[in-house]
């Protein structure tokens, strides 16, 4: 396996960084999570967009243009010669002091990394997932904006760590003013009475690649979407629930802790977006 690593492709055993990395030592770095589709990179520019506005965000310099990156990423995806897969793109501070000024960091480590794509088993796509709502709450937008994709997801881990314990896949976060915000690694939608419903970028949550583009279906399909905000009553009162993400792209979930989501089946409105999203996939590969 081949990871590209500031300008050059190394096998995996070589593919490390310093021990002095601030990305190692404080989380101090952007990232992205990118699907490749039968070779191609998907969505490139919104994410390779996001990354940058990520960056931006904690005054860090990413030290090549974006076309760049985006070449780095395609020539990874030749080096591993796999058609379906994995991409983080990292940038971290780079080495630096022990001490925490990111300004004592000589030059950011940008890296490619490539890997399988994990997923969910694939029953949960047809039967649906069970989720808690964890204890942990979201990071406050008032601390962090949550639409730096930042490498310190130890709030997030603290939630997982929550689902697996519960023996579930899952765990939906709720914000500092207990409404629903995201789970670990997805965004969060519901249905009722036929309108999907998702949490705004003001409930504290990064907005999801895959749920604008999942807005824009809902809209072509003419299902009514509003964003707006999910109370913990709404979860629990919601006829359909779903989650969005690159690598999970839309999957139903359909118990929340110990209660059915509505009649405990995959509704129609997920599962029409479900057909929706694949389909435009598929487009986009013929493009
Ligand atoms: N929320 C969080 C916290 C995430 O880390 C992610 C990405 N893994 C998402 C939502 C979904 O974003 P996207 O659809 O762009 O993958």
């Amino acid at each position: 396996m081949k990871i590209w690593l500031n300008g050059r492709l190394v096998d995996r055993a070589h593919a490390v960084v310093n021990v002095f990395d601030h990305g190692l030592l404080y989380g101090d770095g952007v990232f992205e999570g990118i699907r490749v589709y039968n070779g191609r990179v998907f969505h490139s520019q919104a994410h390779l967009d996001r990354l940058y506005v990520s960056a931006k965000q904690i005054r860090l310099a990413i030290p090549y243009p974006k076309q760049e990156l985006h070449e780095a990423m395609v020539e990874t995806i030749k080096a591993n010669n796999a058609a379906y897969a994995y991409i983080r793109l990292v940038v971290t501070r780079g080495e630096g002091t022990l001490g925490l000024s990111p300004f004592k960091c000589s030059k950011p480590s940008v890296i490619v990394i490539y890997d399988d794509i994990q997923l969910y088993p694939k029953e949960m796509y047809t039967d649906g997932m069970a989720v808690i709502v964890a204890k942990t709450i979201r990071t406050s937008a008032r601390m962090v904006d949550p639409s730096v994709k930042s490498l310190n997801y130890l709030n997030n881990i603290l939630a997982k760590i929550e689902s697996v314990d519960a023996g579930v896949s899952e765990a939906i976060m709720l914000n500092e003013h207990g409404d629903v915000a995201e789970a670990t690694g997805d965004n969060v939608f519901i249905v009722k009475n036929g309108t999907v419903i998702t949490p705004p970028p003001s409930a504290g949550i990064l907005v999801g690649i895959t749920r604008s583009i999942v807005i824009e279906l809902s809209k072509k399909l003419g299902i009514p979407l509003k964003e707006s905000t999910v109370t913990r009553q709404d979860l629990n009162e919601a006829d359909e629930c779903f989650l969005t993400g690159t690598a999970a792209e839309v999957c139903p979930v359909t118990r929340i802790d110990d209660a059915l989501v509505g009649n405990g089946k995959v509704g129609d409105i997920t599962r029409r977006l479900i057909k929706a999203y694949r389909e435009f996939i598929d487009a986009d590969l013929r493009e």
